[in-house]
Protein backbone atom coordinates (compact mmCIF):
# COMPACT_ATOMS: atom_id res chain seq x y z
CA UNK A 1 0.00 0.00 0.00
CA UNK A 2 2.82 2.01 1.08
CA UNK A 3 4.62 1.44 -1.68
CA UNK A 4 1.93 2.44 -4.46
CA UNK A 5 1.36 6.08 -2.75
CA UNK A 6 5.43 6.68 -3.68
CA UNK A 7 5.77 8.49 -7.06
CA UNK A 8 7.22 5.91 -9.70
CA UNK A 9 10.40 8.25 -10.57
CA UNK A 10 11.49 9.51 -7.57
CA UNK A 11 10.04 7.57 -4.82
CA UNK A 12 8.15 10.90 -2.75
CA UNK A 13 5.14 9.59 -0.92
CA UNK A 14 2.48 12.25 -1.18
CA UNK A 15 2.61 13.47 1.97
CA UNK A 16 6.43 14.42 1.23
CA UNK A 17 4.89 15.65 -1.70
CA UNK A 18 2.77 18.12 -0.37
CA UNK A 19 5.32 19.49 2.02
CA UNK A 20 7.61 20.18 -0.05
CA UNK A 21 5.76 22.15 -2.71
CA UNK A 22 3.16 23.57 0.10
CA UNK A 23 4.21 27.45 -0.56
CA UNK A 24 2.52 30.10 0.71
CA UNK A 25 1.04 32.49 -2.12
CA UNK A 26 1.82 35.72 -1.56
CA UNK A 27 -1.94 36.48 -0.99
CA UNK A 28 -1.86 33.96 1.89
CA UNK A 29 1.23 35.95 3.43
CA UNK A 30 -0.26 39.04 3.05
CA UNK A 31 -4.12 37.64 5.14
CA UNK A 32 -1.64 35.93 7.70
CA UNK A 33 0.21 39.53 8.39
CA UNK A 34 -3.40 41.30 8.61
CA UNK A 35 -4.68 38.49 11.14
CA UNK A 36 -1.26 39.30 13.31
CA UNK A 37 -2.49 43.00 12.93
CA UNK A 38 -5.81 42.22 14.22
CA UNK A 39 -4.12 40.59 16.66
CA UNK A 40 -2.20 42.81 18.29
CA UNK A 41 -4.87 45.46 17.83
CA UNK A 42 -7.35 43.80 20.07
CA UNK A 43 -5.09 43.20 22.71
CA UNK A 44 -4.00 46.94 22.74
CA UNK A 45 -7.66 47.58 23.02
CA UNK A 46 -8.33 44.88 25.82
CA UNK A 47 -5.30 47.03 27.78
CA UNK A 48 -7.10 50.38 26.73
CA UNK A 49 -10.13 49.31 27.87
CA UNK A 50 -8.69 48.58 31.46
CA UNK A 51 -7.48 52.53 31.67
CA UNK A 52 -10.87 54.05 30.09
CA UNK A 53 -13.04 51.91 32.88
CA UNK A 54 -10.32 53.20 35.65
CA UNK A 55 -10.24 56.67 34.18
CA UNK A 56 -13.19 57.53 32.85
CA UNK A 57 -14.81 60.67 34.95
CA UNK A 58 -17.32 59.74 37.32
CA UNK A 59 -18.39 62.95 38.07
CA UNK A 60 -19.85 62.61 34.24
CA UNK A 61 -21.59 59.07 34.82
CA UNK A 62 -25.11 60.50 34.35
CA UNK A 63 -24.20 62.19 31.09
CA UNK A 64 -25.56 60.65 27.86
CA UNK A 65 -22.00 58.15 25.96
CA UNK A 66 -22.95 59.47 22.95
CA UNK A 67 -22.92 63.34 23.99
CA UNK A 68 -19.71 62.98 25.75
CA UNK A 69 -17.48 60.96 23.56
CA UNK A 70 -18.33 63.11 20.04
CA UNK A 71 -17.78 66.79 22.43
CA UNK A 72 -14.47 65.37 24.28
CA UNK A 73 -13.31 69.38 23.75
CA UNK A 74 -15.84 71.18 25.42
CA UNK A 75 -15.28 69.22 28.75
CA UNK A 76 -11.79 70.58 29.62
CA UNK A 77 -13.09 74.16 30.03
CA UNK A 78 -15.70 72.71 32.38
CA UNK A 79 -13.15 71.20 34.36
CA UNK A 80 -11.69 74.95 34.42
CA UNK A 81 -14.41 77.02 34.77
CA UNK A 82 -16.17 74.85 38.25
CA UNK A 83 -13.46 71.86 39.07
CA UNK A 84 -16.33 69.30 38.29
CA UNK A 85 -13.75 67.06 37.05
CA UNK A 86 -11.80 66.75 39.94
CA UNK A 87 -8.08 65.01 40.18
CA UNK A 88 -8.33 63.20 36.94
CA UNK A 89 -5.75 64.62 34.73
CA UNK A 90 -6.57 65.34 31.72
CA UNK A 91 -10.18 63.59 31.15
CA UNK A 92 -10.62 65.22 27.36
CA UNK A 93 -8.17 63.53 26.45
CA UNK A 94 -9.48 59.89 27.26
CA UNK A 95 -12.56 60.83 26.32
CA UNK A 96 -11.44 61.88 22.56
CA UNK A 97 -8.74 58.47 22.82
CA UNK A 98 -12.15 56.67 23.29
CA UNK A 99 -13.76 58.88 20.22
CA UNK A 100 -10.76 57.81 18.83
CA UNK A 101 -10.97 53.99 19.36
CA UNK A 102 -14.91 53.78 18.85
CA UNK A 103 -14.68 55.26 14.82
CA UNK A 104 -11.84 52.43 14.06
CA UNK A 105 -13.84 49.63 15.56
CA UNK A 106 -17.46 50.65 16.43
CA UNK A 107 -18.43 52.75 13.31
CA UNK A 108 -16.62 50.28 11.24
CA UNK A 109 -18.73 47.03 12.91
CA UNK A 110 -21.84 49.55 12.66
CA UNK A 111 -21.36 49.61 8.28
CA UNK A 112 -20.96 46.14 8.35
CA UNK A 113 -23.41 44.23 10.74
CA UNK A 114 -26.64 44.86 8.36
CA UNK A 115 -24.74 43.22 5.49
CA UNK A 116 -23.58 40.18 8.03
CA UNK A 117 -27.58 39.81 9.48
CA UNK A 118 -28.57 39.48 5.56
CA UNK A 119 -25.80 37.59 4.33
CA UNK A 120 -25.24 39.68 1.24
CA UNK A 121 -23.79 42.90 0.11
CA UNK A 122 -20.25 43.65 0.09
CA UNK A 123 -18.15 43.74 3.45
CA UNK A 124 -15.77 46.75 3.12
CA UNK A 125 -12.17 45.37 2.93
CA UNK A 126 -13.45 41.79 1.90
CA UNK A 127 -15.80 42.32 -0.95
CA UNK A 128 -18.81 40.04 -1.78
CA UNK A 129 -20.42 37.97 1.08
CA UNK A 130 -21.12 35.69 -1.76
CA UNK A 131 -17.40 34.73 -2.05
CA UNK A 132 -17.99 32.62 0.80
CA UNK A 133 -19.78 29.85 1.24
CA UNK A 134 -22.81 29.54 3.11
CA UNK A 135 -22.12 27.96 6.32
CA UNK A 136 -19.56 30.94 6.92
CA UNK A 137 -21.89 33.65 5.92
CA UNK A 138 -24.10 31.82 8.19
CA UNK A 139 -21.51 31.88 11.24
CA UNK A 140 -21.22 35.86 10.73
CA UNK A 141 -24.58 36.06 11.15
CA UNK A 142 -24.92 34.14 13.99
CA UNK A 143 -22.14 36.00 15.60
CA UNK A 144 -23.93 39.52 15.18
CA UNK A 145 -27.12 38.28 16.36
CA UNK A 146 -26.28 36.47 19.33
CA UNK A 147 -24.74 39.48 20.17
CA UNK A 148 -27.53 41.65 20.00
CA UNK A 149 -29.47 39.38 21.32
CA UNK A 150 -27.73 39.27 24.56
CA UNK A 151 -27.41 43.21 24.94
CA UNK A 152 -31.19 43.40 23.44
CA UNK A 153 -29.27 46.42 21.27
CA UNK A 154 -29.02 46.24 17.85
CA UNK A 155 -25.11 47.24 17.24
CA UNK A 156 -26.02 50.69 14.78
CA UNK A 157 -28.93 52.45 14.56
CA UNK A 158 -30.46 51.76 11.19
CA UNK A 159 -32.92 55.08 11.81
CA UNK A 160 -35.58 53.11 11.14
CA UNK A 161 -38.21 52.82 13.91
CA UNK A 162 -39.93 50.02 15.10
CA UNK A 163 -37.65 47.19 14.99
CA UNK A 164 -39.59 43.56 15.35
CA UNK A 165 -37.41 42.67 17.82
CA UNK A 166 -37.90 45.34 20.19
CA UNK A 167 -33.79 46.23 20.52
CA UNK A 168 -32.65 49.34 21.33
CA UNK A 169 -30.68 51.09 18.57
CA UNK A 170 -26.87 51.49 18.95
CA UNK A 171 -25.75 53.57 22.21
CA UNK A 172 -29.52 55.10 22.41
CA UNK A 173 -30.09 55.53 25.81
CA UNK A 174 -26.91 54.59 27.56
CA UNK A 175 -25.08 56.84 30.10
CA UNK A 176 -21.62 57.15 30.08
CA UNK A 177 -20.48 54.23 31.65
CA UNK A 178 -23.10 51.86 30.14
CA UNK A 179 -21.92 53.33 27.07
CA UNK A 180 -18.88 52.53 27.41
CA UNK A 181 -19.34 48.78 28.17
CA UNK A 182 -21.34 48.11 24.99
CA UNK A 183 -18.33 49.87 23.27
CA UNK A 184 -15.85 47.93 24.58
CA UNK A 185 -17.93 44.87 23.70
CA UNK A 186 -18.36 45.75 20.54
CA UNK A 187 -15.11 46.56 19.39
CA UNK A 188 -14.17 43.37 20.57
CA UNK A 189 -16.72 41.87 18.14
CA UNK A 190 -15.41 43.78 15.47
CA UNK A 191 -11.97 42.42 16.08
CA UNK A 192 -13.35 38.76 16.15
CA UNK A 193 -15.35 39.46 13.05
CA UNK A 194 -11.95 40.83 11.92
CA UNK A 195 -10.13 37.77 12.39
CA UNK A 196 -13.35 35.38 11.43
CA UNK A 197 -13.46 36.89 8.05
CA UNK A 198 -9.77 36.55 7.60
CA UNK A 199 -9.80 32.66 8.37
CA UNK A 200 -12.42 32.18 5.82
CA UNK A 201 -10.96 34.73 2.95
CA UNK A 202 -7.62 32.49 4.13
CA UNK A 203 -9.29 28.99 3.45
CA UNK A 204 -10.25 30.27 0.03
CA UNK A 205 -6.83 30.75 -1.00
CA UNK A 206 -5.67 28.04 0.29
CA UNK A 207 -8.14 25.61 -1.55
CA UNK A 208 -7.86 27.37 -4.60
CA UNK A 209 -4.29 26.21 -5.24
CA UNK A 210 -3.46 23.23 -7.32
CA UNK A 211 -3.24 20.16 -5.29
CA UNK A 212 -0.04 18.70 -5.36
CA UNK A 213 0.74 15.13 -4.47
CA UNK A 214 1.35 11.73 -5.64
CA UNK A 215 -2.08 10.19 -8.18
CA UNK A 216 -2.32 6.94 -10.33
CA UNK A 217 -1.72 8.11 -13.82
CA UNK A 218 -2.08 6.99 -17.19
CA UNK A 219 0.90 7.39 -19.60
CA UNK A 220 0.72 5.96 -23.25
CA UNK A 221 2.86 2.99 -23.42
CA UNK A 222 2.67 2.30 -19.64
CA UNK A 223 0.22 0.67 -17.63
CA UNK A 224 -1.20 3.28 -14.77
CA UNK A 225 1.59 4.75 -12.41
CA UNK A 226 1.96 6.87 -9.16
CA UNK A 227 3.37 9.84 -10.38
CA UNK A 228 4.03 12.99 -8.19
CA UNK A 229 3.08 16.29 -9.27
CA UNK A 230 6.59 17.52 -9.72
CA UNK A 231 7.60 14.98 -11.79
CA UNK A 232 4.60 15.52 -13.97
CA UNK A 233 5.41 19.22 -14.36
CA UNK A 234 9.09 18.21 -15.51
CA UNK A 235 7.79 15.95 -18.11
CA UNK A 236 5.15 18.70 -19.05
CA UNK A 237 8.06 21.03 -19.68
CA UNK A 238 10.10 18.17 -21.46
CA UNK A 239 7.45 18.31 -23.90
CA UNK A 240 7.36 14.24 -24.84
CA UNK A 241 4.00 14.49 -25.77
CA UNK A 242 3.61 10.74 -25.54
CA UNK A 243 4.71 10.69 -22.06
CA UNK A 244 2.05 13.55 -20.65
CA UNK A 245 0.64 11.82 -18.03
CA UNK A 246 -3.53 11.53 -17.88
CA UNK A 247 -5.67 11.12 -14.70
CA UNK A 248 -7.13 7.90 -14.25
CA UNK A 249 -10.22 7.73 -11.78
CA UNK A 250 -8.83 5.02 -9.85
CA UNK A 251 -6.48 2.72 -9.08
CA UNK A 252 -5.86 0.02 -11.69
CA UNK A 253 -7.60 -3.91 -11.62
CA UNK A 254 -5.25 -6.37 -12.37
CA UNK A 255 -5.69 -8.09 -15.65
CA UNK A 256 -5.71 -11.41 -15.60
CA UNK A 257 -4.53 -12.86 -19.07
CA UNK A 258 -5.68 -15.96 -20.19
CA UNK A 259 -2.42 -17.85 -21.56
CA UNK A 260 -3.26 -20.92 -23.73
ZN1 LIG B 1 8.03 12.29 -8.42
Amino acid sequence: MEEQSRCWFCHRSDAEVSAFTAVETPKEREILQQKSQVTSSKADFVQSADAWRKGFPKELKEFDFKFVTSNADQFKSIRIANGLLGEIADPSKLLGEVAGAKKLTVDRLEKAAPILRKGEGDVPGFGALSHFEKADRELLRGMVEQFEAKWHRRIGSDGSRGDPSGYKQGFDGLKLFEGLDFMIAVGMLYYDVQTQLLDMARRIEINSKPKKGVSVLLVSGYPPIPLCSVCVDVMKGLSVEHAVPQQVLAAPTPQIVNVA
